[in-house]
């Protein structure tokens, strides 16, 4: 393990169950670990970041999500915040806003909402220009680290002027609430603007130290320079862009959640022992770390895969990245449980790495893309190429 790797894991491992049984993340450790850049390690040097490609910054996301899947979860979510920040902002705006993501302030990226989960198209937060500011109503929900951010960058369709929201509301037809038209936009929003109101998501499965939060816009106004790039663009570029950071860094997570699973239960089928011989040696056991090892391995390559083709500019990439987060967290997932398996009564409990392992890594089967909106995506792949 590199420096990096092993500073971090001295601030982090000792605290992770207590933080899980908390709910809650130290907010200084959070900070600290943002104001080294460790949190949005892709940052150019330019901007106070590590400027690290999409392979370096993989192996250390797996290895904090070895130790602790809800700061990996943070960490995924400045990631987002920033890489959005990078390729939607004007030269200004990453100067603006890039080095205070790597100077220790947090932020989250909020897309869902109650009626857009899978289905992002029905979005109905409306971003409406006044004069040289932009209103933001609606709700997000479900948004990782929002109970920490100080910035949140939020996705919501966008019209010039008012009398164009109403005409868009009335043109998408009765009840369904949408803002009408493609036309979207992300924008930069301080968490203490006038209108912003972040609830906290109550006992959330996994990740429960995450700061997952909803997120409500009431008339939330901010300067017209906080829209990236400045103008509309259609909706699925933006979030399939800021999704493909969100899939890779949750990828690589869950390649930590299996080798956390694979060390301790090879650890102990190899020292407890049951009919006179370790656990190990009974077959069926010996089966269980096989398939844990297969896990980690098909993951580990899907992502460097994915990886690499971050880094050579691939046209693959897009394929890629689906790839290996769907194979990640369906590993991490089935790997998760079965680790629990093979420590049966002694993972069985809150407390053991194992178990917490097995409650992250499900949710992350439904983030980033679930599993079938994966699936979805691979196979509408195969029939393009067919
Ligand atoms: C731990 C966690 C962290 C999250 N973090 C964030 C965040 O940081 N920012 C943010 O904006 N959101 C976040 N979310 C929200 C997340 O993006 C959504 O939960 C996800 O997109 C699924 O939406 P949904 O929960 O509304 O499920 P739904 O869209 O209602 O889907 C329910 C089920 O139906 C399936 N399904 C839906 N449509 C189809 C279809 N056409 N074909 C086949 N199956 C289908 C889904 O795969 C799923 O299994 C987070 C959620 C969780 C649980």
């Amino acid at each position: 393990m590199d420096e990096a790797g092993a500073a971090v894991t001295g601030l982090i491992a000792a605290g992770a169950d207590a933080w899980d049984r908390a709910g809650l993340l130290p907010v200084d450790l959070l900070r600290g670990l943002g104001a080294e850049g460790r949190l949005c390690a892709q940052v150019p040097a330019a901007y106070g970041g590590w400027g690290l490609d999409s392979a370096a910054a993989g192996a250390f996301t797996a290895h904090v999500g070895s130790l602790c899947s809800s700061v990996r979860s943070v960490m995924t979510s400045q990631g987002m915040a920033a890489w959005t920040i990078e390729r939607f902002g004007t030269p200004e705006q990453q100067a603006a806003f890039l080095p205070r993501l790597t100077g220790g302030e947090l932020a989250a990226a909020g897309f869902s909402e109650r009626g857009a989960g899978s289905d992002l198209s029905a979005m109905t937060t409306r971003v409406r220009r006044d004069g040289d500011t932009v209103v933001l109503d609606g709700h997000k929900v479900w948004v990782t680290a929002a109970h920490y951010a100080d910035l949140l960058v939020l996705f919501g369709k966008y019209t010039e002027h008012e009398e164009h929201a109403e005409r868009a509301e009335t043109d998408s037809g009765a009840g369904s609430g949408a803002a009408g038209g493609d036309d979207a936009v992300a924008v930069v929003v301080p968490a203490d603007t006038p209108g912003v109101r972040v609830t906290r998501v109550a006992d959330p499965l996994g990740c429960r130290a995450a700061g997952h939060a909803d997120i409500s816009l009431d008339g939330v106004r901010v300067p017209a320079t906080h829209v990236l790039g400045g103008a509309a663009l259609p909706l699925p570029l933006l979030v399939t862009t800021a999704l493909a950071y969100g899939r890779m860094s949750v990828a690589w997570g869950c390649v930590g959640i299996l080798r956390g699973c694979l060390t301790a239960a090879a650890r102990h089928a190899a020292t407890r022992e049951q009919f006179g011989a370790p656990l190990g040696e009974h077959q069926l056991v010996a089966r269980h770390l096989a398939e844990l090892y297969v896990a980690e391995r098909t993951a580990t390559r899907a992502c460097e895969h994915a990886s690499r083709c971050w880094d050579e500019g691939s046209p693959d990439q897009v394929v890629a990245t689906v790839l290996a987060k769907h194979v990640s967290a369906g590993n991490a997932a089935r790997g998760a449980a079965t680790a629990v398996q093979v420590l049966a009564s002694a993972g069985a409990q809150d407390g053991h790495p194992v178990a917490r392992a097995h409650r992250d890594a499900k949710l992350m089967e439904i983030i980033e893309g679930s599993n079938e909106m994966c699936q979805l995506m691979l196979a509408r792949h195969v029939l393009s190429s067919a």
